[in-house]
């Protein structure tokens, strides 16, 4: 693939952020626009035109996955070597090289969770809340770490914040000095304390800041709507006051701003740097044109001062489904009938989501997939390498593979794996199950190599490498993931699960800024979507239970009738549980098309066919025209969770 053969199959826009090699440069976008296969796209074509080093890039992002997904598309635009991190993976490489050279010593080792420390703290002042109540303030710790407050200015800058803390102002604060004390004497660092260290590293170095600076030369920062001032504060100084970055990010799509990320520096890219190039997307290639208006409508029934349309590209598909349930085992069992209809009609496991807001809603979905015998995961790919029984199994091939026993590759990995738990049959649930996952995918990998000719040496480099590389193996299995997690990714199917006021939005967002917030959480649950979508809820939690709850208001309007009045598929009579027809509607305006010749085309005979100017401009008339009808978009289905 040459440089020039890397910028097909982008459209015009996009081929604008790629070839725009040299910083700084914005791209302003909502979901499935191609935001992320532009940046892949420039980073390839600047390695290809010989204009960076792949080892020069560091492409940023937020979560593993997200991270694993970036190196995935540079991979198969044969671009390896490229360096796409977290924030935090990236900053941590960095420390551990340079703290024995400038520290000394061993550098310090991660905390993924505050919890156990702050337990400590808490004893240390006497105090016992319960375990959400630790999670709440270790999230208060994180906001002011992330927003550089110490624990003296905190009280102050709580108030300041309207900030409400799970316990009085004054008690965060003495427990935030407890913690960072214990921490310190540990030798320790959490996710924030690792960013904050690698920057003041680099400013107190300056030999440090040098060799890093001299290293990346070419940055690119996806997702950028969700930066804190922390992590902007490292950006800026592994720039150092170099303008090569280019970040892309959707306003729309600020899901973290409770843990102190900001829109603000996506928005004010360009008064940053008055010389940035801002582009702006706006075809969507991911979703169906029914999947595509209920992002809109989500969007555009919120207050958000960022209208973006969303075009979509694709072909018609099926219309998103709505459904009610009695209780939340009645949910569950239900999406999973429906996963199952997927699954019989091709749909691979891996390409089917249910995204939940909190994980604690995870359980009834294991349980229910379980049941139906339907594979899943939950963690998806995250740190996959650094799992203990990822990390044991390695172990124990390598030994195997000194002694190399001639058996097939396959039967060798499935009898060491055997061992520690990889069973023909996958448990119900819970560690176990999770433990399974992981060997399995092991297992997986290397029938896959198996088939190519490998021996069990091969295998164990081919996991030292992707181990380097932080490249887990497919884990094959339906998605459990919280919408948070979910960012940046997409599937054939999601089934946005527990949409009930108090779930979504959740019941701690009070503030009109923090509702929005959960709002645009849906929409970035919605356009996670590529075809199926269904949205579900169920009355009470447990079977039998009162019926006391209400779906999500943001579903107000959007299912084509108060959403309080929908009755339970469970209690309509079969025939007004059969699907309705969907309507076929014009991809370019809009409209319901009621001529046979003209639904078969997609599109009014009157319409232009080509997403050009005139679509745009086509698209804006009709929204004018519209803007002030209460729309009812055309995807109103009240049946099973059945999705077409
Ligand atoms: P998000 O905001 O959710 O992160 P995004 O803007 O980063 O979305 P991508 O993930 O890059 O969007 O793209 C969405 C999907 O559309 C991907 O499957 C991608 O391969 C596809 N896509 C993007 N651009 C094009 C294009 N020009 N032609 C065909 N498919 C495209
Ligand atoms: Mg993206």
């Amino acid at each position: 693939m040459t440089g020039d053969d890397v910028l097909d199959g982008l459209d015009p826009e996009q081929r604008a952020v790629a070839e725009a090699v040299r910083g700084p440069v914005c791209v302003l976008a909502g979901a499935g626009t191609g935001k992320t296969r532009a940046i892949t796209h420039r980073i390839a074509h600047a390695v290809r035109t010989g204009v960076v080093d792949a080892q020069g890039v560091l492409a940023v992002t937020f979560t593993t996955r997200a991270a694993g997904e970036l190196r995935q598309r540079l991979r198969a635009l044969g671009t390896p070597g490229v360096q796409a991190r977290t924030f935090h993976a990236a900053a941590l490489r960095q420390l551990t090289y340079f703290w024995p050279k400038v520290i000394g010593g061993s550098a310090p080792s991660v905390i993924e969770s505050k919890l156990p420390l702050l337990i400590e703290a808490c004893r240390l002042i006497r105090k016992n809340p319960d375990r959400s109540e630790l999670r709440d303030i270790a999230a208060e710790i994180e906001w002011a770490k992330v927003t550089q407050i110490g624990h003296e200015d905190y009280i102050a800058a709580a108030a300041k914040a309207h900030r409400a803390p799970p316990v009085p102002a004054e008690e965060v604060a003495r427990l935030y000095e407890a913690y960072e004390q214990l921490r310190r004497e540990r030798h320790l660092v959490d996710f924030e304390t690792i960013l904050e260290l690698t920057a003041a590293v680099m400013t107190e170095h300056p030999d440090v800041a040098t060799q890093i600076r001299q290293q990346y030369r070419y940055f690119v920062v996806d997702e950028y709507q969700d930066v804190n001032p922390l992590q902007k504060l490292l950006l800026d100084t592994w720039l150092g006051g170099r303008d090569d970055l280019c970040v892309v990010g959707d306003p729309n799509q600020t899901i973290y701003s409770f843990t102190g990320a900001t829109p603000r520096y996506l928005t004010g890219f360009s008064v940053e740097y008055p010389n940035a190039s801002v582009i702006k997307l706006v075809r969507d290639y991911r979703s169906t044109p029914q999947v595509v208006s209920l992002a809109n409508l989500v969007i555009a029934k919120g207050r958000s001062p960022h209208r973006l349309e969303l075009l979509a590209q694709r072909p018609e598909g099926p219309a998103p489904v709505f459904a009610e349930y009695d209780d939340e085992p009645a949910e569950a069992t239900g999406v999973a009938r429906a996963i199952r209809k997927l699954m019989d009609k091709g749909v691979a496991p891996r390409e089917i989501a249910v995204l939940f807001r909190v994980n604690a809603q995870s359980e009834a979905y294991e349980e229910a997939l379980a049941k139906a015998e339907i594979p899943y995961l939950v963690r998806g790919a995250d740190r996959f390498f650094e799992r203990p029984e990822v990390r044991r199994a390695v172990v124990l091939l390598r030994g195997a593979a000194r002694s190399a026993s001639g058996e097939p590759l396959a039967q060798e990995v499935h009898n060491v794996l055997g061992g520690i738990g990889l069973t023909p049959v996958p448990p119900g649930g819970g560690k176990a199950r999770e433990t399974w996952e992981s060997l399995k995918a092991l297992g997986d990998l290397a029938e896959d190599m198996a088939i190519e000719g490998a021996d069990l040496p091969a295998f164990v480099a081919e996991l030292e490498r992707r181990a380097s590389e932080q490249h887990a193996p497919p884990v094959e299995g339906v998605t459990l993931a919280s919408l948070h997690a979910a960012k940046g990714l997409e599937w054939d199917a999601v089934f946005l699960v527990g949409l009930t006021d108090g779930m979504m939005p959740i019941i701690y967002a009070e503030t009109p800024e923090q509702i929005e917030e959960e709002r645009r959480l849906l929409y970035v649950g919605v356009t996670r979507a590529r075809e199926h979508l269904g949205l579900s809820w169920a009355l009470a939690r447990a079977a039998g239970g009162r019926k006391g709850r209400r779906p999500s208001r943001f579903l107000d309007g959007l299912t084509g009738r108060p959403a309080r009045s929908i009755s339970s598929p469970s209690a309509q009579s079969a025939s007004s549980r059969r699907p309705v027809a969907t309507p076929v509607h014009c991809r370019v305006c809009g409209k319901t098309l009621a001529a046979a010749a003209e639904q078969k085309l997609g599109r009014c005979s009157t319409c232009p066919a080509d997403y050009d100017e005139a679509l745009l401009e086509a698209l804006k008339v009709w929204r004018t025209a519209t803007a002030k009808e209460a729309k009812v978009p055309p995807y109103v289905v009240f049946t099973d969770v059945t999705l077409q």
